[in-house]
């Protein structure tokens, strides 16, 4: 196809090609540009007198219909689609649209610092972040996802190994129980990677769980997929040249939280105790509270030096002035609820009540702004002392 544009471009030298759309990638752009500068015909084009024709590998070429015909005559160039300049806009719109819904659902790697690593979900959901220290002792992961995407999850693992022989999991740190973070334990035990935890996260896959907010209920997690070291306060593993701390943080999103510190990287992978720029979940049946988790939260920015770089349970990659942003948010949203639950308001009467709106802004399709004051609210009422 490079060809036949060289063609095109050398039989009509006053008919230009034009990049639409930046998404598209051009071969040679610079030189098109050029082109459009150069040539008047973008004024017929921009008039609507001259059409726009697509040609294949996404070039486009502004001209009259009958030099379009003849190209087509001559086998020069092969018509996909014409129109305006709004009409192929929006074609092109679409056609991106239509690519990504093709692709679907995929995990992209964004590099941390040094060895460290995390895995996102692009196009969809994909769990909670993962956290990978690669280098030559193997990898240690923290989170594993949702068990449907296992699959994206190792193909990425295997882009992170930095040797042949030193992809293996060896150590899988749980941020917490929830089966966004815990999908693939099963796998990774059965290839004999040692799984590390709180103790309490041992305990809650030890036996069925329900989580009525999402309306799902969870079996018993076989043998292989729970923690074989676990921890009451804090443990610490040395690997890859890295001093990994692993604490637990009482009861905030869940009762089995842990954060985990690298400390010569200066890299902190918070769990869901931290959602960026959202409400976040609270597990208010498995020892969750928004007050404990807010008391967690102010504690991770008076430990932590002002540069860490922070992976969220959910979000993108952030800093701790991010989190400082989450905590304001936490206490204040907290404050607005207890000043009314004080004014004698019940929890509807709160939910229909006006809720500042920089703090609406932080709701997601998941946790509304009502879900969140509910949330809030069942924490405060159940505290003898709100
Ligand atoms: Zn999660
Ligand atoms: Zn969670």
């Amino acid at each position: 196809m490079v060809g036949k544009k060289t063609l095109v471009l050398a039989l009509f030298p006053l008919i230009l090609s034009i990049g639409i759309a930046p998404a598209i990638p051009f071969a040679d752009s610079q030189r098109y540009m050029d082109t459009i500068y150069r040539d008047d015909s973008m004024t017929e084009c921009r008039q609507g007198l001259y059409l726009v024709y697509r040609i294949p590998n996404a070039d486009y070429i502004c001209t009259q219909d009958t030099t379009a015909q003849r190209w087509e005559q001559l086998g020069i160039a092969e018509i996909v689609s014409k129109g305006t300049i709004g009409e192929m806009l929006k074609e092109t719109e679409d056609q991106i649209e239509e690519e990504i819904l093709e692709e679907g659902l995929r995990v992209d790697i964004i590099p941390v610092k040094n060895n460290i690593s995390m895995l996102i979900g692009v196009n969809g959901f994909s769990g909670g972040n993962v956290g990978v220290l690669a280098g030559d002792d193997g990898l240690l992961m923290i989170d594993d996802g949702l068990e449907s995407v296992l699959d994206k999850i190792t193909t990425q693992l295997e882009q992170l190994k930095t040797c042949e022989t030193c992809g293996d999991v060896k150590f899988l740190v749980n941020t917490h129980w929830h089966a966004d973070h815990v999908g693939g334990n099963s796998h990774f035990g059965e290839q004999g990677t040692v799984i590390v935890a709180h103790e309490n996260l041992r305990k809650v896959l030890s036996s069925p769980q329900t989580l009525e907010y999402f309306n799902a209920t969870y079996d018993t997690y076989p043998k292989e997929a729970l923690p074989v070291i676990t921890f009451e306060e804090s443990v610490t593993l040395h690997f890859n040249e890295e001093t990994i701390q692993v604490i637990h943080l009482p009861n905030g999103h869940t009762n089995n939280d842990s954060i985990i510190y690298f400390a010569e990287s200066n890299v902190l992978h918070l769990g869901d105790i931290f959602f960026k720029g959202n409400f976040p979940f609270v597990d208010l049946d498995h020892g969750g509270s928004v007050i404990g988790l807010t008391n967690n939260i102010e504690e991770v920015l008076n430990k932590f030096p002002e540069e860490t770089i922070v992976i969220p349970g959910h979000g993108e990659l952030s800093t701790i002035q991010d989190v400082r942003m989450y905590h304001d948010m936490l206490v204040e949203t907290t404050n607005i609820v207890r000043e009314q639950i004080s004014e004698g308001k019940s929890l509807g009467e709160i939910q229909n009540s006006e809720f500042p709106e920089n703090w609406t802004l932080w709701e997601s399709g998941r946790i509304d702004t009502p879900t969140w004051i509910e949330f809030i609210h069942t924490d405060l009422t159940r505290n003898s002392n709100p």
